[in-house]
């Protein structure tokens, strides 16, 4: 949730009952909705807030998702709060899933990205190609270095266990994984996060280098292009525990 002169933006409510919480503590008037993809721990709690707010919905098209709410695509740019906000489409974890980028808010950059970016991972792949994905990571991985990474699930300590399992001779992830183990002993979340922190330890977004090709080579030989190397880390992920 962002907010801002008593209004505020809530992305993917899955759950109605704790943002109806926060907006009477805080007495703030829901301005819009924000949905990334159709899912439903993203979508469940849009039908009472827009009966009790009156909230504008904006979300990609997609029949799982009840009316009404403005359909937006790639590349638009919307307001909220009186802040700009980008429309960046995001396929891979589902075909139609989008990711929201606030370019100028009082905390800086921030993009709201769904089940795409995780810290230290990346959203199972439901629907997209491994190309499709690829090019999703890689569009978010492009925004500005500062820019605070607003994923939708606390998964970073064991998306960190993976991550060190292919790149073990990661310093920068060593120092991530004591950073958040601090921080989740005191019940805290690790996120958001920031796009220059996950380039440095999101084997996702580092498909292009020496250890993490060679990591997933060991898992499958076959894979050569970086999209064959993303397919095999997202796999190999399914299956890692
Ligand atoms: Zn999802």
């Amino acid at each position: 949730m962002i907010s801002q002169d008593g209004c505020a933006v809530v992305v993917d409510p899955g759950d109605s009952a704790p943002v109806l919480e926060a907006l009477d503590q805080y007495k703030l008037k829901l301005e819009c909705i924000l949905v990334t993809h159709h899912h439903s721990d993203h979508i469940g709690g849009l039908e009472t807030l827009v009966e009790k707010t009156n909230a504008k919905v904006y979300a990609p098209r997609h029949p799982s998702i009840p009316s009404p709410f403005q359909v937006v695509e790639n590349k638009e740019l919307i307001r909220v709060l009186g802040l700009e906000v980008a429309v960046m489409a995001v396929p891979g974890h589902t075909l139609t899933h989008l990711a929201y980028f606030f370019p100028q808010t009082e905390l800086g950059p921030i993009v709201f990205c769904g089940d795409t970016l995780f810290s230290g991972g990346c959203g199972r792949m439901f629907e997209g190609s491994p190309e499709g994905f690829l090019a999703s990571l890689e569009s978010l991985s492009r925004l500005p270095p500062e820019t605070l990474v607003c994923a939708a699930h606390e998964y970073t300590m064991s998306n960190l266990k993976f991550a060190k399992a292919v790149e073990p001779s990661n310093r920068d992830l060593d120092d991530y994984v004591d950073h958040c183990k601090s921080v989740r002993a005191k019940n805290l979340p690790t996120l958001p996060s920031n796009i220059l922190l996950e380039k440095s330890i999101n084997p996702f977004l580092r498909v292009h280098l020496a250890e993490v090709i060679a990591s997933a080579q060991k898992i499958n030989p076959n894979a050569k292009t970086a999209s064959q190397i993303f397919a095999t880390l997202r796999s190999w992920k399914n299956d890692f525990s």
